[in-house]
């Protein structure tokens, strides 16, 4: 693709609207194949106020969410360490992760389901495997441990850096501290309006987050943003906790909804902070306007994570050192939006709902986003995602 003559010189071949964990990615696979690109972004980058700060992201494959995920995320792990290799930083690290839940919950059910359709090694421990291999855990009567050894997180500021930086190193101009009040399609392109300024396009890719609903009304009401919670704690003891001794970890406990999940100690030298032990509840936050978000963590939020960890990880918890909130923007059906959006003549791409569980894509979403850019389709298989689910 060519960028068109324009005078203003405020013609882009494809402008990516919010530069965080897909759009960083995005501009990268863009600027990487010599078309010009603008990545804008209403804040810094990285920042805390969107869905993509608190130092670590889980990264699975035995994908109890749907298992067509599974062949995008082997996709995922190449392009992180794709990313790796070319920037000589790691971004993902290998912890191995656990998932404890009752042997008969749909939960684990779909999780050996996808580890035995894809072959993902999957070990089953019983009690005093568990107990030589983690005795940090406490696991109730009536439920399994399985252990994916090839599980681990991915530093989720850092990857956006290295992202961005890597995308300029290629030509792409990104602006921080701009915000996109508007998109219009016209006879020529897509403009696009900012609190600073307009800039047209052939086409734009729509990487908003929390914030994709305000620029895509049609689809506004099937784009809910909640508000999530996320805890550092100081264990009664480190060394038992970090990093190297202790694996990152998902539970499911029978008596709440949904799933609690953690990590390892990091050291601060290597992750940044916060210090502690990281964990949240993946559950159905609070919905919110993404712009008036509470952030204050209420008591009964901390209480019901102390009292998880007291439960199922004994000695987890002596005190909370850090307490934030992020947020989520789940669709109907929890699974993502990668298409095309409809009546846009194929000017207009969307990579958002990511429904809590879209970071550990975002190194294949770049590619996906480029794909349907610059040829109008891609071979990774995202059929299921497709947008008219919901129109
Ligand atoms: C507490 C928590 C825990 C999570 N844990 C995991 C996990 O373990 N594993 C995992 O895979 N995923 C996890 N996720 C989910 C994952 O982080 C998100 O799915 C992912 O970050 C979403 O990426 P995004 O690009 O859509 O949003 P963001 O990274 O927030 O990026 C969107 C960007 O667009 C910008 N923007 C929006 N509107 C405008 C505008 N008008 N003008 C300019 N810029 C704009 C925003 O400022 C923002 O920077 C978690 C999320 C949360 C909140």
């Amino acid at each position: 693709m060519t960028s068109s003559a324009n005078p203003e010189q405020t013609h882009y071949d494809v402008i990516v609207i919010g530069v965080g964990s897909m759009g960083a990615a995005t501009c990268y696979y863009l600027a990487k194949q010599g078309v010009r690109v603008l990545g804008i972004e209403q804040f810094d980058i990285p920042h805390e106020l969107g869905s993509h700060a608190g130092q670590s992201r889980i990264i699975r494959k035995a994908y109890f969410e749907h298992p067509d995920y599974v062949p995008l995320l082997e996709k995922a792990y190449q392009n992180w360490q794709e990313l790796e290799g070319r920037t000589g930083h790691p971004v993902y690290f290998k912890t191995g992760l656990l998932y404890i839940g009752q042997k008969e919950s749909e939960l684990m059910k779909r999780i050996r389901e996808s580890a035995a359709l894809y072959q993902i090694e999957m070990r089953e421990l019983s009690d005093w495997q568990l107990n030589a291999a983690y005795p940090q855990f406490r696991v109730p009567e009536g439920y399994e441990v399985l252990l994916e050894p090839d599980a681990g997180f991915i530093t989720p500021e850092k990857a956006i850096l290295l992202y961005v930086e890597q995308a300029i190193h290629y030509g792409a101009a990104i602006h921080t501290k701009e915000k996109i009040s508007r998109w219009d399609q016209t006879r020529t392109g897509i403009v696009v309006t900012t609190d600073k300024g307009t800039y047209s396009a052939d086409k734009i890719v729509l990487t908003a987050g929390a914030w994709a609903g305000k620029l895509l009304p049609n689809l506004a009401s099937k784009l809910t943003v909640t508000r999530q919670t996320l805890a550092w704690m100081n264990p009664q003891e480190s060394k038992p906790f970090e990093f190297g001794h202790f694996p990152c970890w998902v539970i499911a406990d029978a008596n709440q909804p949904s799933i609690y999940y953690g990590f390892p100690l990091l050291p601060v030298g290597t992750f940044g902070g916060p210090i502690g032990l990281k964990l949240g509840h993946h559950a159905q936050g609070v919905a919110t306007d993404p712009d008036a978000v509470n952030r204050n963590v209420e008591q009964a939020e901390e209480a019901s994570l102390i009292q998880m960890l007291n439960q199922f990880i004994p000695g987890a918890y002596a005190s909370t050192h850090a307490l934030k909130t992020c947020l989520y923007t789940n669709t109907p059906d929890e699974n993502f939006i990668l298409d095309f959006l409809p009546g846009t003549d194929n000017q207009v791409i969307v990579a958002a709902g990511f429904s809590g569980h879209g970071f550990k894509f975002a190194s294949v979403v770049g590619e996906i986003m480029a794909d349907l850019a610059l040829k109008g389709k891609t071979e990774l298989p995202i059929g299921f995602l497709g947008v008219g689910r919901f129109l």
